[in-house]
């Protein structure tokens, strides 16, 4: 089992892999053989920044059955794909700003999110895990007064700080066996369920993207979201457990 962070420490940036309350940190990027350089830091020494660095983060809508039921909208047949900006990502403990020059209110999803790992093109369901290189816990966050399910998302759904992932990816984790997935506001659980209802799995959100596009190493799948999401305000702190990953914190500020 392994756990790799991205990190900023003093001036530089770089990525490590985690062990206890230590990192080892790595020569290079999480891609290019993960050597490790034989220096260690302790991990309360550094920052922890979003665990990979995407060309594209790909999300998937309405999947879970609980989550579309209260919605109003159908159990999709197909995947519902839609796309963040880079520009909304962002790393554990960092602010979610909330935009209200465009929106009044603003929403949590808690979200499992796969890394893909290496170079993904007309990969079939079967070899697909072998293209992922673990999991890290995502908040889709959402201008919920501007989704229309009929129109694009892209605005809504897009806004700087609107994609945090962290703190960490691990790697050895199966969704299929059903993994704890929960959403707190301010300590209290709002939404609470298991991987195992994704209604389409990693597997087949790898393998039908990659039928659609080039997956490269660190693009990231936002899976979709349980039931029971709801807004939060400035002032808020929103934190989304996973088990076998651990947690993802971010407070919402005014921007
Ligand atoms: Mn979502």
């Amino acid at each position: 089992m392994a756990r790799f962070i991205r990190f900023r420490q003093a001036e530089r940036t770089a990525y490590g892999r985690l062990e206890g309350d230590t990192v080892h940190v790595l020569r290079g990027g999480l891609f290019d053989g993960r050597e490790e350089s034989g220096e260690t830091l302790p991990l309360s020494d550094l920052t922890l920044l979003a665990p990979c660095q995407p060309t594209k983060v790909l999300c998937v809508g309405f999947n879970y059955r609980d989550h579309a039921e209260e919605f109003n909208t159908p159990i999709p047949e197909q995947p519902n794909i839609f796309m963040k900006p880079l520009t909304a990502l962002t790393g554990p403990e960092t602010p979610v700003y909330f935009p209200k020059a465009l929106a009044n209110q603003v929403d949590y999803e808690a979200e499992l999110v796969a890394v893909i790992g290496k170079r993904a093109r007309h990969v079939s369901e079967e070899d697909a895990l072998d293209y992922v290189l673990g999991y890290t816990i995502g908040n889709d966050v959402t201008a919920r007064d501007l989704q229309d399910p009929t129109k694009q998302w892209t605005v809504c759904k897009g806004f700087d700080t609107f994609a945090p992932i962290g703190p960490w990816i691990e790697t050895d984790i199966d969704p299929k066996s059903g993994l704890d997935i929960s959403c707190w506001v301010n300590g209290q659980r709002r939404q609470h369920s298991s991987t195992k209802h994704l209604i389409f799995d990693v597997p087949f959100l790898v393998s039908y993207l990659s039928q659609a596009m080039t997956l490269e190493p660190g693009d990231i799948i936002f899976t979709g979201t349980p039931s029971g999401i709801g807004p939060v305000n400035p002032g808020d702190g929103m934190e989304i457990r996973i088990q076998g990953i651990g947690s993802l914190f971010n407070p919402v500020k005014a921007e």
